[in-house]
C-alpha cells in the first residue's frame, strides 16, 4: 500500500458508457466497498481533481469536453480508464461515431478492464492512481520534474542548433 499525505480527489466522466460500469462505480462509495476508507473525495470540479475516472468510450461529441476536462485539473493528475469502453472503445469500438478508448485523447495512466468492471478492480484501479498520483506530487515537489523538462529544453535547442549548423 502507497503511503499517502493526502486525500486523493477524484471526478468521475461518463463518456459513452451503457451506465453499467457507472453503477459499479457508485457501488465503490457504498459502505460495502467503502472507497473512501482510502481517504477518496468524490467531486464534479475539475479544478479540485487529483484523479479523472472516466468511463464509456470516447466519441466526436465527448472528445472535446473530455480534453478540457482535463486540462482544466492542475498538475500532477492521474487518469484512470474503467471498463472496456473506456480502454479501448469495447463493444461501441465499431460504431460510426466512435473514436476509441481514452487515450485517443488524453494520456491514460491506469486501464481497468472488465465489461461492467467490479467494484474490486475499480478500487484496485484508484489505489494504483493513487500511487502514480503521490510518485509524480514528490517528483513535483523535490523539483526533479523542473529539472528533466528543462534538460529536455536544453537537449531540443542543442539539436535545432546543431541542424542550423549543419
Ligand atoms: S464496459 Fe460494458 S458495462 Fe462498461 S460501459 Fe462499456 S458496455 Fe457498459
Amino acid at each position: 500500500m502507497y503511503k499517502i499525505t493526502r486525500s486523493p480527489w477524484v471526478m468521475h466522466y461518463d463518456g459513452s458508457s451503457c451506465n453499467g460500469c457507472d453503477i459499479e462505480v457508485l457501488a465503490c462509495l457504498t459502505p460495502v466497498y467503502d472507497a473512501e476508507r482510502f481517504g477518496i473525495v468524490n467531486t464534479g470540479d475539475p479544478m479540485q481533481a487529483d484523479i479523472l475516472l472516466i468511463t464509456g468510450g470516447i466519441n466526436t461529441q465527448n472528445a472535446p469536453v473530455v480534453k478540457q476536462l482535463y486540462e482544466q485539473m492542475s498538475d500532477p493528475k492521474v487518469v484512470v480508464a474503467v471498463g472496456v469502453c473506456a480502454c479501448t472503445g469495447g463493444v461501441f469500438k465499431e460504431c460510426y461515431n466512435i473514436l476509441g478508448g481514452a487515450d485517443q485523447v488524453i494520456p491514460v495512466d491506469v486501464y481497468v478492464p472488465g465489461c461492467a468492471a467490479r467494484p474490486q478492480a475499480i478500487i484496485d484501479g484508484i489505489v494504483k492512481g493513487i500511487g502514480i498520483f503521490q510518485e509524480r506530487l514528490n517528483k513535483m515537489e523535490s523539483g526533479e520534474d523542473e529539472k528533466s523538462s528543462q534538460e529536455e529544453k536544453d537537449s531540443s535547442e542543442e539539436k535545432e542548433e546543431a541542424g542550423k549548423e549543419e
